[in-house]
């Protein structure tokens, strides 16, 4: 965070600390206004009337402006707001000293009072403080300079205006360290919670490697087991598919057609197997396949238009928005890339079709990034559960249902894309969107 920035984040903070601050003082100083007729009437007893009167106008005033600090505007001004509600019992005592004995009142002690208070109890700033201080010693000048008995004693007028004035510079200092001190204390603040946001960055990544490490380990222990299943399902696959073609030629199959009907769906069923078998072979080899990754350059705006024309009888009724940068060069196998975007628009197509989304939209957006291509297909779908993101490219996950899908789709995407060197993951946000975004390599 920038000193600047600081700056900026203390002041909004000082700021609904100084209303806060105000109004509690400005609370205060009505209570000691009012508390004062205790003065008056031992000092003053026949000006009592006059002076309890003085009092209740100044705690109106001082309450009309706690009521203002409230509002916004008097937020945005809440330092000279505070300074006009101070200066109430200053001028309301000068007046009693006026009224009173001039330079010989006791009351010129209730100006000190308020200086000290002001620097020790408000957020003030030096500058506020310091104004505060002067403009009491002149109102005191003042009130001694008019009192219609004169000046009784010069020395003891200046004694007095030079306390207020010492109490100014005292208060003032006082508020210049505090302020130093809040400052470093808002600063020690904004470092903790600027470490902790980093902290929290480093563990969603951590979280995010993780994760990925997970899918990997998850797929190479599913490569190992097709491989082993390839082996020993292929051979009896083949054995019995050329089986039932040799018993479909026999004239018994051939003049019995509920025989003929069983070997057809034998037959079926069988070749079922026999793709299911091919879909596997994509993780079964996937070591091999990443050493031979294929280095064709091809456009991917192209693959992106094969895709949509391949899947367009899906798409029907669906808003397709693609936001591509002008230059798409990339490598790889342009077919199985295809293949990739085929399965993500059929599987957004169907989610959104099921879940009967109003105005189904599918964006297609990339950009290029330190020489790789992020592309994201985003869909307003149903989106995809907490539970089931993390499960969505294994193989065989599927929520559709049975008899519908593999589930194989995006855990072959996902062997796709690793195999070009990239990433397929997945985010969604439940009942808005699920996006599915993947990188390629640029053409060298
Ligand atoms: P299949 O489509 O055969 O189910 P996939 O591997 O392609 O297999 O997808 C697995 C599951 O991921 C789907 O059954 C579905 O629950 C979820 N899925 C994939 N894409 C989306 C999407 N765009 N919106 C919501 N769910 C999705």
């Amino acid at each position: 965070m920038s000193t600047a920035q600081l700056h900026t984040g203390y002041q909004a903070e000082l700021a609904d600390f100084r209303v806060t601050f105000s109004r509690g003082g400005a609370y205060t100083a009505i209570v000691l206004v009012l508390l004062g007729v205790g003065l008056d009437y031992a000092q003053y007893p026949q000006l009592l009337t006059s002076f309890t009167a003085a009092r209740l106008f100044v705690s109106l005033l001082i309450g009309g402006i706690v009521i203002l600090l409230g509002s916004t505007v008097g937020r945005r001004f809440a330092p000279w707001l505070t300074l006009s509600w101070l200066l109430l019992p200053q001028i309301m005592i000068s007046w009693m000293i006026w009224r009173t004995d001039g330079v010989l009142s006791p009351y010129f002690m209730g100006l000190n009072l308020a200086i000290f208070a002001s620097g020790i109890a408000l957020p003030f700033g030096l500058w506020q403080n310091l104004v505060f201080g002067v403009l009491s010693c002149g109102l005191y000048l003042a009130a001694c300079l008019l009192h219609p008995g004169g000046i009784a004693s010069t020395g003891t007028m200046t004694v007095n205006a030079l306390l207020l004035l010492f109490a100014a510079a005292a208060s003032a200092v006082y508020t210049f360290f505090n302020e130093r001190i809040r400052f470093s204390l808002f600063r020690l603040k904004a470092e903790v919670s600027e470490k902790n946001g980093e902290l929290e960055a480093i563990n969603r990544k951590l979280l995010d490697i993780k994760g990925q490490l997970l899918q990997q380990e998850k797929m190479a222990a599913i490569g190992t087991l097709s491989a082993g299943l390839l082996h020993e399902v292929n051979n009896p696959v083949n054995f019995c598919l050329m089986a039932i073609e040799v018993a479909l030629e026999e004239p018994a199959a051939k003049a019995e057609p509920v025989l003929q009907e069983c070997l057809v769906d034998a037959k079926q069923g069988m070749q079922r197997i026999q793709h299911i078998v091919a879909d596997l072979k994509t993780f079964a080899y996937r070591k091999a396949d990443a050493e031979a990754e294929a280095k064709t350059p091809f456009l991917f705006e192209r693959a992106l238009d094969s895709a949509l024309r391949l899947i367009g009888h899906e798409l029907r009724g669906v808003a397709v928005v693609r936001e591509l940068p002008p230059d798409t060069l990339v490598q790889g196998d342009e077919a199985a890339i295809v293949g990739v975007l085929i399965n993500l628009f059929s599987n957004a197509a169907l989610a959104m079709r099921k879940a009967g989304t109003a105005e189904p939209a599918i964006r297609i957006a990339a950009r290029w990034e330190e020489h790789r291509l992020h592309v994201t297909v985003r869909d307003n779908g149903p989106g995809i559960a907490d539970e089931h993101l993390a499960r969505v490219f294994e193989p065989f996950f599927t929520t559709r249902d049975v008899g519908q899908g593999l589930g194989l789709g995006l855990s072959i995407s996902y062997a796709v894309i690793e195999r070009h060197g990239g990433l397929l993951y997945a985010e969604s946000e439940l009942g808005s969107w699920a996006a599915f975004s993947f990188d390629l390599s640029r053409a060298t």
